[in-house]
């Protein structure tokens, strides 16, 4: 094994103690050395730097054990900026946001507006806007995209909806842009937005089923996000869960996708006797809370085809916590009961017990906030 440089040694200690800033918030320098095991002239100095790059801020005085009371530090939340972008809808979406995760402006680009524009000249002019909004150090752009995307080199393989295959995104908006650009699946980054800002936050082991106009689930196993051999792993929308079902725009049939998404939603709902063909997602949620039997059983089936997937990977992973992530949340308890209802009779009654389904507090920003905790996690190692 080769030794680790002193450079190397440094970088991974200034780590350690940001991650522990971060996470006590208001703490002391000889907590920080007690916690991290450093020694206190370690800790000073990577305090030092910190404060002089803006990171960190010496905030008031902690409560004295006798002698002298002790300085605490901060984070600076908005010391630096994250560019974040969700590929994951026709109209792109695009934010600034902090440290903690607080979106300080949002920019938003319909990429089906201009049919002369193609899906890459909406996203360059996304991130154009984002950079001339950006009030403070833009850190790197985190973006979230549906279809098969090769993380490690920043390559999309394939997006159908985005009409790319084998698009290499990160080397072509880090020569245009000059700055570091993370790319990852919709779903991996909303797994990722749940365990670092989520009402499950930090909890090891969770699924995170992300719906909308396609269905794929992110992975967090240890506290990091299972990508699998090829990228694609909760890559669901695409197992056939209705025998003789319709056809998928991935050619097969019976997709999961075909019945559980917000897109599949919408085309069985506006195909109802006198339903308006322009019927959108917000009033098949008020349809749906209001009692409207013909919606609720399209949005129930729905949930009741999510309840048969997600009982598969409860039988394979033995997950316990499971998060819906995208607008079904809206749809409260009756489709969770849905959902519930297969995962009750597919899998041993222990497990499925144990199984808690609930849906994410991050609503419409998962893809957004999950490019944050992106950019969050592989510059810094935050959380
Ligand atoms: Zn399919």
């Amino acid at each position: 094994m080769q030794k680790a440089t002193r450079q190397q040694i440094k970088e991974h200690n200034t780590r350690l103690v940001l991650k522990t800033i971060y996470s006590q918030q208001q703490i002391s320098r000889a907590d920080i050395a007690r916690s991290t095991r450093l020694t206190r002239t370690t800790v000073s100095d990577i305090v030092g730097d910190l404060i002089n790059d803006g990171l960190l801020v010496e905030a008031g005085l902690g409560s004295s054990l006798g002698g002298k009371p002790p300085i605490l530090l901060n984070i600076v939340d908005d010391s630096r900026q994250f560019g974040c972008v969700d590929l994951s809808n026709d109209e792109f979406q695009g934010a600034l946001v902090n440290l903690r995760g607080t979106i300080t402006k949002r920019i938003h680009v319909d990429s089906t507006d201009d049919s002369e524009k193609t899906s890459l000249d909406c996203l360059f002019k996304l991130v154009d806007s984002l950079i001339e909004s950006a009030t403070s150090p833009l850190v790197g752009i985190g973006i979230g995209s549906p279809g098969l995307i090769d993380t490690q080199n920043g390559i999309v393989r394939q997006a159908v909806n985005l009409g790319w295959k084998n698009l290499p995104l990160k080397s072509l908006l880090e020569e245009r842009y000059g700055l570091p650009i993370y790319i990852a699946n919709d779903s991996h980054v909303a797994a990722l937005a749940e365990y670092t800002f989520g009402r499950k936050r930090q909890v090891a082991n969770m699924a995170v089923i992300k719906v909308g106009p396609g269905v794929g689930a992110g992975i967090v196993v240890s506290g990091e996000i299972y990508y699998g051999d090829g990228f694609n792993a909760g890559e669901i929308g695409h197992i056939r869960v209705v025998e003789d079902g319709s056809q998928c725009m991935c050619g097969n049939f019976g997709c999961l996708e075909t019945v559980s998404s917000t897109r599949a939603i919408l085309r069985q709902a506006r195909a109802l006797p006198g339903r308006p063909a322009s019927l959108s997602m917000e009033e098949i949620i008020q349809a749906y809370n209001a009692g409207d039997a013909e919606i609720q059983a399209i949005v129930n089936r729905a949930g009741h085809y999510l309840g048969i997937a997600i009982a598969s990977l409860i039988g394979i992973l033995d997950i316990h916590h499971i998060v819906i992530s995208g607008s079904p949340i809206c749809f409260g308890e009756p489709f969770l009961a849905a959902v519930r209802e297969p995962v009750r009779n597919q899998v041993l009654s222990t497990m499925a017990d144990a199984a808690e389904i609930s849906c994410s507090s991050l609503g419409s920003d998962n893809v957004i906030l999950g490019a944050s905790a992106l950019v969050l996690s592989l510059v810094y190692g935050l959380p």
